[in-house]
């Protein structure tokens, strides 16, 4: 699932081409081919109908990630919401429709992952915006920008780790959860905004610390490791592109490149990379999700 930097990586995109565009038109197919019609998301066709009214014409602000939400902001003071959840990415370029689905020429967009289109914008320069979403659990709605401390999905997120996150707050943000497993603690959205899988694992990892932890047995140093990998971390992909091990492509299609910089996610019975440490790279299930770690140096 895409995390803080990948969705951030998409932001970036979105802001370089979408400024001043206006939406000619919107087509979808997620309401013909999703079990899940829950009526306040563009996967009902009713809401859905309304959606593409009530945006069509629009013009294109600017976007801004809140968690692993994306912020569309459309200048007539509403914003188009969309959360990637497992396999969704937005893709920018030129698709035209064959009859039966929507087709790139560009050899990026070819890429078997960017095929999966089941959204898509029609701008005003003749270019799409895409969303390709394989699993198809994605999801997409529109609400008025000035509501959107109420909005169910952004109401009850935690601070952001790179926006001067204080280690004060951190601190104060982990022992929310005393006796919860520090790999789950720092992966609830709650807490803070924007960690998943992958940069949990690697941000353990870097600090040292056992993924089933509790935080109300976390010294001061600890805690001050974990701050500090987890902005070095989450900087470190943003850099790179994001992570590709999975799905995703940033908006021209292309993979991002920290899956090639991964110490610990994915690398079960490989050495440890850690200088000194021999330890080797074990993965157990913890709280429902797949961890990695040493158990050498993570203690
Ligand atoms: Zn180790």
């Amino acid at each position: 699932m895409p995390e803080l930097p990948e969705v951030t990586t998409t932001v970036n995109g979105l802001n370089k081409v979408l400024k001043n565009l206006t939406i000619k038109d919107v087509w979808s197919d997620y309401f013909l081919r999703t079990k899940n019609k829950r009526k306040d998301t563009i996967k009902n066709k009713k809401y859905f109908e309304k959606f593409r009214k009530e945006i069509s014409g629009e013009k294109f602000k600017n976007a801004e990630r809140r968690g692993k939400n994306i912020l569309i902001h459309l200048t007539d003071g509403k914003t188009i919401l969309v959360h990637m959840k497992m396999t969704g990415h937005l893709l920018y370029g030129k698709y035209s429709w064959n009859g039966k689905k929507w087709q790139s020429y560009e050899p990026l967009l070819k890429d078997s992952f960017n095929q999966f289109i089941h959204l898509i914008f029609t701008l005003s320069n003749g270019e799409h915006l895409a969303f390709s979403d394989m699993r198809k659990f994605a999801k997409v709605v529109l609400f008025e920008t000035k509501y959107r401390e109420k909005l169910i999905d952004l109401a009850g997120l935690g601070p952001e780790p790179l926006q001067n996150l204080s280690l004060e707050t951190f601190t104060k943000q982990l022992h929310k959860k005393p006796d919860g497993k520090i790999k789950t603690v720092l992966m609830d959205q709650s807490i803070i905004a924007g960690i998943g899988n992958i940069y949990s694992d690697e941000i353990l990892w870097e600090a040292g610390i056992h993924p089933e932890r509790k935080p109300k047995t976390l010294k001061k140093d600890e805690i001050m490791k974990m701050w500090k990998a987890t902005k070095k971390i989450l900087n470190n992909s943003i850099k790179m592109g994001g992570d590709s091990m999975s799905d995703y492509r940033n908006i021209y299609g292309e993979k991002g490149n920290y899956q090639n910089a991964h110490k610990v996610y994915r690398r079960t019975n490989e050495k440890c990379l850690k200088k000194s440490c021999d330890g080797i790279i074990i993965r157990k299930i913890i709280g429902g999700r797949s961890g990695h770690f040493c158990n050498t140096h993570q203690k």
